[in-house]
C-alpha cells in the first residue's frame, strides 16, 4: 500500500447534524479533548463570551452569537485523522449546511433525550439519506431526565424512517444516570465524577453477571437493566455493518456530553463502524480513493470576505483521491484550466492553519479570485472526470426584492448575481412576463439579512425585501414541458431559476399533491440539479 493510500485509510470525515441545544458543540468539544487537540472543554466555542472560534467574519454573526457558516476541524485521535464537519444547526441556517453534508462520508445525529427527534435533525437527516451515508446516533443529556429509551427509539424509527440498532443501552438517567451496558461484549461501563465533565473520568468495565453489580447498581436499577437487555435482545434490530454502510440501519449509542459520560465508548465504537473516504461518482464512473493515485477534490462551499480588508473569498473542497502539495497545479475542469490552488487552510481545532501537504478525505480551503462555483471539480488526474454536482437545496423562504435607489441597477445586479453564486441566496425571475423583479429564496431567515448587509455594505446598494408567503418549491424534471398548459392550484406560483429552468412555488404542501393529481406526467423535485 502506497503511503498515500494508507494516509487515506486514516480519514474520517463525517458531520454533525442537530437541533439547536441538542449538544453539537459540547460533544464535538469532548471530541477534540479526547484527541489532545484541546486541553480544556470550553475553548472551541464558548457561548457564554460569544466567541466563536472558526467563523466570526461577519458582524452578524457576532451580534448574534450565532454561526452562520459552517466549519471543519481536524484532530487525532486512536491512530485515525478525523475531519469534523460542523452544520450549524440553528434555525436560520443557510443552505450551507446541507452543502456540507456532501462533503461528509458519514453523519452523527445528536439527539436531545428529553427531547427526541426535533424539526432541523429532520431536516438535516433527508440530505443524509439522499446521500445513502451511514448515520450514526448520540442521544445526549442522559444527564437529565431523560425519556423513555425504548419511546425514544421508537421516535427515531417512526420520525426518520430508519432502522435502529443499540450499541449500548443507558443505565438510569438524570441523577441516577450510571453508565451503559455494551450489549455486544455483555459488559456494564460505569462512569466516574468528571468534575462536570473538565477531566475525562475514569470508566470501569465490570461483566454483567459480576454478582458486584447488585450492589453497585442497587437492585432496582439491576433489575431494570436485566429486564431492558431482555426485552432488547428479543425486539431491537442486530447489528449489521452492511445495513448500517447503506444508511439503513443506524447505530445508536447513550451518555452525556456535559459530564463526558459515554463520550469516548461512543468514539471508538464509532470510529471503527464508520468508513474511510468512500468513492465518488464522476463522469467517468466512480472515483475510489483506493485506487486512484492522483489528486481530485470539489467545491462544495464559498465564503467571502473572510478578511474583511480584502474582497477576497475562499473555496472550500473535498478532497477526494490522492494528496494535496500546496501550488501544485492542478485542472479545474469548469475553468477549463490549469490553477495553482494558493493559500490552502484547514482548521486545526481552534485555529486556522496554512497547510502544505493534505489527502483524500480532508477539507481545505483555497484563495479563490473569483472562478471557482460550487460543485466545480479540480483534478491533477490525466483522465480528467469532473464529479456529479451538488443539488440545489429547496428554499423556505422567499421575497421579493426591491431597489432603494433605481440608478444603482448595474452595482445591484452584480452583487446580487456574485452571492447567488456563492450559494449563499437563490435568484428566480417570473416565468412569463417582461417584468425583471426578482425573487429571492433563502434556507434560513437570517440570509435575508445577509443580503441586505452584503449588498449595502461591499456593492453600495440599499434594498427592500417584501416577503411573500410562499413556503414550498419544487423544480419541475420533465424535460420540455409546455409551461402554459400546466394546471395548478389557486396559491401556485410559475418562476425560473437563473439557468432558465421552470420551478412552481406553492403557500400549502396540499397544494403540491394537487398539481400533482391534476398533472399526471408532472415529475417534481426538492432538489435541483446542478
Ligand atoms: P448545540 O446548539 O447543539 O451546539 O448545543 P451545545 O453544545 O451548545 O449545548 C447546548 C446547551 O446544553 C449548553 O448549555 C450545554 O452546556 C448543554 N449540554 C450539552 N450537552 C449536555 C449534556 O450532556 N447534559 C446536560 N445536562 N447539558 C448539556
Amino acid at each position: 500500500m502506497s503511503e498515500i493510500t494508507k494516509e487515506i485509510k486514516k480519514r474520517r470525515t463525517f458531520a454533525i447534524i442537530s437541533h439547536p441545544d441538542a449538544g453539537k458543540t459540547t460533544l464535538t468539544e469532548k471530541f477534540l479533548l479526547y484527541g489532545g487537540a484541546i486541553n480544556q472543554a470550553g475553548s472551541v466555542k464558548g457561548k457564554a463570551t460569544a466567541k466563536h472560534a472558526v467563523s466570526d467574519w461577519m458582524d452578524i454573526e457576532k451580534e448574534r452569537g450565532i454561526s452562520v457558516t459552517s466549519s471543519v476541524l481536524q484532530f487525532r485521535y486512536g491512530g485515525y485523522c478525523i475531519n469534523i464537519l460542523d452544520t450549524p444547526g440553528h434555525q436560520d441556517f443557510s443552505e450551507d449546511t446541507y452543502r456540507t453534508l456532501m462533503a461528509a462520508d458519514s453523519a452523527v445525529m445528536v439527539i436531545d433525550a428529553s427531547k427526541g427527534v426535533e424539526a432541523q435533525t429532520r431536516k438535516l437527516f433527508k440530505v443524509c439519506v439522499m446521500r445513502h451515508i451511514p448515520i450514526f446516533t448520540f442521544i445526549n443529556k442522559m444527564d437529565r431526565e431523560a425519556r423513555d429509551t425504548f419511546d425514544l427509539l421508537d421516535d427515531i424509527e417512526k420520525e426518520l424512517g430508519i432502522a435502529t440498532c443499540p450499541v449500548n443501552w443507558p443505565i438510569g438517567s438524570g441523577k441516577g444516570f450510571k453508565g451503559v451496558y455494551d450489549r455486544q461484549k455483555k459488559e456494564v461501563e460505569l462512569f466516574s465524577d468528571t468534575h462536570k465533565g473538565t477531566a475525562m473520568g475514569e470508566v470501569k468495565k465490570i461483566d454483567v453477571n459480576n454478582p458486584e453489580l447488585d450492589w453497585i447498581l442497587g437492585t432496582e436499577a439491576k433489575v431494570t437493566l436485566g429486564e431492558d437487555i431482555e426485552l432488547l435482545d428479543g425486539a431491537a434490530a442486530e447489528f449489521e455493518q452492511e445495513l448500517v454502510n447503506k444508511g439503513k440501519l443506524s447505530p445508536v449509542f447513550f451518555g452525556s456530553a456535559l459530564t463526558n459520560f459515554g463520550v469516548e465508548t461512543f468514539l471508538k465504537h464509532f470510529l471503527a463502524m464508520t468508513s474511510s473516504p468512500l468513492p465518488r461518482m464522476s463522469d467517468l464512473g466512480e472515483i475510489d480513493p483506493m485506487t486512484e493515485p492522483d489528486f481530485s477534490a470539489f467545491v462544495f462551499k464559498i465564503q467571502a470576505n473572510m478578511n474583511k480588508a480584502h474582497r477576497d473569498r475562499i473555496a472550500f473542497m473535498r478532497i477526494c483521491s490522492g494528496e494535496f502539495d500546496a501550488g501544485m497545479p492542478v485542472y479545474h475542469m469548469q475553468g477549463r484550466k490549469e490553477v495553482r490552488l494558493s493559500r490552502p487552510q484547514q482548521m486545526l481545532a481552534s485555529e486556522r492553519k496554512i497547510v502544505d501537504k493534505a489527502y483524500g478525505g480532508d477539507i481545505i480551503g483555497v484563495f479563490d479570485p473569483g472562478i471557482f462555483s460550487i460543485g466545480d471539480t479540480l483534478t491533477a488526474s490525466k483522465d480528467r472526470f469532473t464529479y456529479e454536482g451538488i443539488p440545489t437545496f429547496a428554499p423556505e423562504h422567499f421575497a421579493r426584492v426591491r431597489q432603494v435607489d433605481t440608478m444603482k441597477r448595474k452595482q445591484f445586479v452584480k452583487g446580487i448575481n456574485q452571492i447567488a453564486q456563492e450559494g449563499a441566496i437563490q435568484i428566480f425571475r417570473e416565468l412569463n412576463t417582461g417584468m425583471e423583479e426578482i425573487i429571492v429564496g433563502v434556507v434560513g431567515v437570517l440570509q435575508f439579512d445577509v443580503l441586505k448587509y452584503r449588498l449595502l455594505n461591499e456593492y453600495n446598494v440599499e434594498i427592500r425585501l417584501e416577503n411573500l408567503p410562499y413556503e414550498h418549491i419544487r423544480w419541475i424534471e420533465n424535460e420540455g414541458i409546455n409551461m402554459d398548459k400546466l394546471v395548478g392550484t389557486s396559491d401556485m406560483r410559475k418562476i425560473k431559476d437563473l439557468k432558465g429552468r421552470p420551478l412552481l412555488l406553492f403557500v400549502h404542501e396540499w397544494s403540491i399533491r394537487m398539481t400533482l393529481d391534476r398533472n399526471k406526467e408532472l415529475k417534481l423535485s426538492e432538489f435541483g440539479r446542478s
